[in-house]
């Protein structure tokens, strides 16, 4: 591809461009734009996206994307484009919150109009003026509502191409998880390519293990795909086909005993919570063997609130 086509710029190889995708005003006047940067090696090859901030607090994601540019790789690509896009939602961004500020959630609004709502406009602009070039992407996450996420990396197990991504990927731990109706990923996936999601960490919190564990797999992917010529050592990803939550049992104040990342044992002690004046305590115990790939940080809980997620390999 001599001329890479984004919203009707041409890029041509060898060159890298600064590009800002209007979406829609503010209430205020303000015009709200999209920044895209692209980075383009003088040899043709994949077209990758790296996105963050769909979900506008999820702003590991977002750092990831900023340092990546700033680590100045994508300068010196052997082959093949990067289009970096550090905020998806820059509505939730600025107000600090997932969705846009109607309370609708982009990554569940694909492929989106430009008559409908703010969130299915936000989608329509992606897949309009961004997605058409891309064969690969790279879409990063975290937990949200004091949710953490261990190291992760989702794909569907029917989708054979982002299986390949993410075993390149390498995290800590691969995850099956089945497409979620109108997401970017599911999207990705009806236009004929890849993606995987990376989540890690928890919304609104800079978790640095997870911004480098983000880092150090997008490097590996580009390298797998013959656009680096280094990256850190890939390691021994552990996989799960299948996940549950573990519930709290009764309300109160949550303490946790185990955290992410650690193995359980069925019967093992890995949570407690306790009435405010010591009139119960009850065990949160694993009832199967696993590994925690996901903890809630939030101190109170109401019965029934998801405590653990919890791997199963
Ligand atoms: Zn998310």
């Amino acid at each position: 591809m001599d001329v890479l086509r984004i919203d009707n710029e041409k890029i041509p190889r060898g060159t890298n461009a600064e590009l800002e995708l209007f979406i829609a005003r503010l209430p205020s006047g303000t015009k709200i734009h999209m920044p895209v940067n692209i980075f383009r090696s003088k040899f043709d090859g994949p077209v990758v996206l790296l996105s963050g901030g769909l979900h506008g607090d999820e702003v590991n994601g977002i750092e990831i994307v900023r340092r990546l540019i700033d680590l100045h790789i994508f300068e010196r690509l052997l082959c093949g484009t990067v289009i970096a896009l550090p905020i998806i939602n820059i509505y939730g961004f600025i107000n600090f919150s997932r969705e846009v500020p109607d309370g609708k959630d982009v990554n569940r609004s694909f492929p989106g109009s430009d008559s409908g709502s703010l969130a299915g406009l936000v989608a329509h602009n992606l897949c309009t003026r961004v997605l058409p070039p891309v064969e690969v992407g790279l879409d990063f996450h975290t937990g949200g509502a004091s949710r953490t996420n261990y190291p992760q990396v989702r794909f569907a197990p029917e989708d054979k191409r982002s299986e390949k991504i993410a075993q390149a990927f390498a995290p800590p731990f691969l995850l099956h998880s089945p497409m979620i109706p109108n997401s970017l990923r599911e999207q990705m996936w009806n236009l004929g390519k890849a993606m995987i999601v990376y989540e890690g960490g928890e919304s609104l919190r800079l978790d640095e293990y997870a911004i480098e564990e983000g880092i150090r797999g997008v490097q590996r992917v580009l390298k797998f795909l013959g656009m680096c010529k280094t990256a850190p050592k890939p390691r021994e990803s552990r996989l799960f086909t299948r996940s549950y939550w573990i519930r709290a049992n009764t309300s109160g104040l949550f303490r946790l005993k185990r955290h992410s990342g650690q193995r359980v044992l069925p019967g093992e002690s890995i949570g407690v919570i306790h009435g405010p004046t010591n009139r119960y305590e009850e065990v949160v115990e694993a009832d199967q063997e696993g590994y925690i790939i996901g903890h809630n940080n939030v101190p109170v809980v109401h019965k029934g609130d998801a405590l653990f997620h919890i791997g199963l390999e």
